[in-house]
């Protein structure tokens, strides 16, 4: 077992799901917190799980290089270097490699680009997306393709479709052939093991370190990992802004056999329409049975009306990054915590709330926290922000399941919990 999916119930087009990986189950659909760096911003771990986080994001460009694939791998990969028990999942590093690299040279064979960091070049292709996400060791890791940048012509929408479309193919070709490769396999079978058993602990990797971080990882995770457990390779369909080659980028991504379908290159810089009448589009061709990740988006309004529209997984910086900014959402809308007028409201946050940040500070001391720069801020931001975009799926789940269609309305923050 290393993925399955069902639909619970479903509703109009939306459905309530249970995606099990290898570290756990999820509930779809579901809102995965970003963790750029083996880190979502200013969040214990800990606080996530309390939050409800079933699964977070690692981006795959920014840990290759920093601490380092290597590095990661010999601590058991994420889960057991971050200490985090639940599901993650990579990215390919296309995304960041073409929004952050203006000196990147794209060939068929893959792209070269420079670090962000000190300037060195660096090459991702396929096949070592594919490496170093298995070193990475999430539970479901992308395909890598190419973004296509907004505006383009169909010509170059058309070219760099058919090239994902290739590269989707690599991709899974390695992946086949190297799964097997992932640093939990050896986890798994140290877990099944007799605790300490020291013959066990020496077969079970080559470095003398390795074997005990690792069974500490197994024994954080708490749960037994089946020993033919593998990762879970998702395709990604492209094809810019065009729906007859999103359409062909679907039929020939799906060739490809993958047990998820994502959709990509979208929130790139086009108008919201657009946006939602590609995702509704592209969601006609993908298989029912199987789960579907929209990548990067988006608001509170857009997580449901895309979870309206069928889709089971999405992601964002918005909660995270915004709530950096002092941008707070609540069931009363947007509020901006570093306006004067928060200076003496002893109120909550969010009245409708019951994050332990509302439960606990009033809107005078967040503001103050972020006028005077505390890192205080940034955490309690975050954390309230993240139960805001955690609830709603929440809330989007129970309704599908009571069949109604969810709206993002003050009414919806009303309801009892499920
Ligand atoms: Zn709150």
């Amino acid at each position: 077992m290393s993925l399955s999916f069902h639909i619970e119930r479903a509703s109009g087009r939306a459905r309530v799901g249970r995606l099990v990986t290898p570290h756990g189950e999820i509930e779809t659909p579901v809102f995965m917190p970003v963790g750029t760096l083996a880190s979502v911003k200013g969040v214990p771990q800990d606080t996530l799980e309390e939050l409800g986080a079933q699964i977070i994001l690692g981006n795959t460009y920014h840990l290759y290089l920093r601490p380092g694939v290597e590095t990661v791998r010999r601590m058991g990969g994420l889960h057991g270097f971050m200490a985090w028990p639940r599901a993650i999942l990579t990215d390919s590093g296309g995304f960041q490699v073409f929004s952050l690299n203006e000196l990147r040279k794209v060939t068929e064979e893959g792209v070269t680009f420079r670090s962000h960091l000190d300037g060195s070049s660096h090459f991702f292709s396929p096949e070592s997306s594919m490496e170093a996400q298995i070193g990475l060791g999430a539970d479901i890791i992308m395909a890598f393709d190419e973004c296509t940048e907004f505006p383009a012509d169909r010509e170059r929408m058309r070219a760099s479709m058919e090239m994902t479309a290739r590269w989707a193919a690599r991709s899974k070709k390695y992946f086949e052939e190297h799964k097997t490769e992932v640093p939990w396999a050896r986890v798994a079978h140290v877990g099944t093991a007799a605790p300490g058993c020291p013959a066990e602990r020496s077969s079970a990797g080559e470095s003398s370190d390795f074997p005990t971080l690792a069974a500490k990882g197994a024994a954080r995770m708490g749960h037994p990992i089946p020993g033919d457990a593998t990762q879970s390779l998702f395709g990604i369909v492209q094809g810019g802004m065009d729906r007859e080659l999103r359409r062909e980028s679907a039929l020939r991504t799906i060739e490809v056999d993958f047990p998820g379908y994502a959709i990509g290159g979208l929130s790139v810089g086009e108008p919201r329409e657009l946006t939602r009448e590609i995702v509704e589009s592209t969601l006609e061709h993908l298989p029912a049975d199987k789960p579907r990740y929209l990548m990067g988006v988006g608001t509170p309004e857009e997580i449901v009306e895309y979870a309206n529209l069928g889709v089971d997984m999405m992601d964002c910086v918005l909660p995270t990054r915004a709530a950096r900014h002092g941008l707070l959402f609540t069931s009363e809308g947007k509020v901006s915590i570093k306006q004067a007028r928060y200076a003496q409201d002893q109120g909550p946050l969010d009245p409708g709330c019951g994050c332990r940040v509302c439960q606990r500070y009033s809107r005078a001391y967040l503001r103050h926290l972020y006028a005077s720069n505390e890192v205080l801020a940034q955490v309690l931001n975050t954390i309230h922000n993240l139960s805001f975009y955690l609830d709603t799926m929440r809330r989007v789940r129970h309704s599908i399941r009571l069949g109604e269609e969810s709206r993002f309305s003050s009414s919806v923050w009303s309801r009892p919990e499920p």
